[in-house]
């Protein structure tokens, strides 16, 4: 029974039910935040044992040096020895920096538009600059090239990855888009998951800028919810093997595996973007925090310690998914009042309401204490072209919170559909 077929009778009756609802819901004066993907308590103290690490006397790594000291600038080898089968790329390609990814991800781009990359002519800078944004994406990518005037063209995001037709045609034709955006694994806020063969097609395809650079985000590598534990593909090798070594930079970081904002966070390329980041970065920095490479070593010690660690973290966080998802169904479902992702990993679910009114169901559920990541904010400008799309993030708050914040924003978007569909 979708939503649209049923008369107007049956509508208004509908929406008193809700109004009602709603009306209780209000009365509550809940105060619950689903707003940042955010690991709880809980999560946070699976890693406990980090605080107590190296230890007083322990500063010294397996190559002799002693961490309390500068140098060192690609980071400890104790801890690119664990990371690099994780994300699949070759341990001497790849770097280990400070606490925030997202960081790494801006210097890049600055360093891009300053001085160019390792295949650039002149910096990106010295003209107009453009990125595809995959969307519904990762609201920070793209305050990043809000920030540094980079233009953004959104891209249609499907369950394997983007619109590859749009893609391959705007590189081919303008030598300004100099970049694109991809969650590969479990992305920020779908959960899609690139297949090989979209990888493949995006490392392979003819670009105008002979600079161009996928900025392969791969956040939610090892952030499995269920058994499909889908491993990292090798895109350094499948560049290369298309020819394109130098195409992609990827990044990852501990922030959901340990500590979020204290985590070890990663850069890996081909050798030409290695060296090209390492050169910058010497300018930058005398070196990284070597003491927090080497307790996370110790506390991880080998990629299955961080494979078990991450099952633990789906023990705390793939129930609250699950409730979420079987409230969705149990009160959106019979109406086919809205549609939403079922992610095998990472941190959210995607929710897609009635065209035109995902605006209003954010805002009642702030009047009735549920806060929502405001409508819009997954796409280019904070502008959805359908105003439909909403990102759900159920880690942090507690299990019953969840399940009182979907039922509440149930009733949102079901008295939001009827307003919007009597109002004709
Ligand atoms: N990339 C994505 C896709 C994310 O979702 C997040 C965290 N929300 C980050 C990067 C931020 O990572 P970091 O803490 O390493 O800066």
């Amino acid at each position: 029974m979708s939503l649209t077929d049923l008369s107007s009778e049956d509508l208004t009756q509908l929406q008193t039910e809700q109004r009602a609802a709603y009306d209780e819901l209000v009365a509550k004066g809940l105060g619950l935040d689903l707003t940042r993907g955010k690991p709880s308590q809980a999560q946070l103290d699976l890693s406990n044992a980090l605080l107590a690490l190296p230890g007083e006397g322990q500063t010294v790594d397996a190559a002799g040096t002693d961490v309390r000291n500068y140098g060192g600038t690609q980071g400890l080898p104790e801890i690119r020895e664990i990371f690099a089968p994780l994300i699949n790329v070759p341990v001497d390609q790849l770097v280990a920096g400070d606490n925030s990814s997202l960081a790494i991800m801006h210097d890049t781009i600055v360093y891009s538009l300053l001085k160019g990359t390792a295949s650039s002519e002149q910096p990106w800078g010295s003209g107009p600059v453009k990125f595809l944004c995959p969307a519904p994406g990762y609201d920070r990518h793209f305050a990043l090239c809000e920030q540094y005037g980079i233009e953004m063209i959104p891209v249609d995001m499907f369950d394997n990855g983007p619109d590859l037709d749009a893609i391959t045609r705007l590189v081919a034709d303008d030598p300004q888009i100099k970049g694109m955006w991809v969650v590969p694994t479990y992305a920020n806020p779908t959960g899609a998951v690139y297949t090989e063969q979209v990888t493949q097609a995006l490392v392979s395809m003819p670009t105008a800028a002979p600079d161009f650079r996928i900025f392969w985000d791969n956040a939610y590598a090892v952030h499995h919810l269920s058994d499909t534990e889908t491993p990292a593909l090798d895109v350094l090798g499948l560049a290369a093997a298309a020819g394109n070594p130098d195409r992609v930079f990827v990044f990852a970081s501990t922030s959901k595996i340990t500590y979020a904002g204290s985590g070890v966070s990663f850069f890996a390329g081909s050798p030409a973007n290695v060296s090209w980041y390492l050169g910058n970065l010497a300018k930058r920095t005398i070196g990284p925090d070597k003491v927090n490479h080497l307790r996370h070593a110790r506390f991880l010690q080998s990629p299955d310690g961080v494979r078990d660690l991450m099952r633990k973290h789906r023990e705390i966080i793939a129930p609250k998914f699950e409730q979420a998802l079987a409230i969705l169904d149990e009160r959106l479902g019979k109406y086919d009042a809205a549609t939403w992702t079922h992610p095998l990993g990472g941190y959210f679910i995607s929710l897609d309401v009635l065209d035109g009114t995902a605006t209003r169901v954010v805002q009642l559920a702030k009047e009735a204490g549920i806060v929502m990541t405001g409508a819009g904010s997954a796409y280019p400008y904070g502008k959805d072209p359908r105003d439909r799309n909403i990102r759900i993030a159920p880690t942090f708050p507690l299990p019953e919170e969840v399940s009182a914040a979907i039922e509440g924003l149930s009733t949102c978007v079901l008295l939001a559909a009827t307003e919007k569909l009597l109002a004709g």
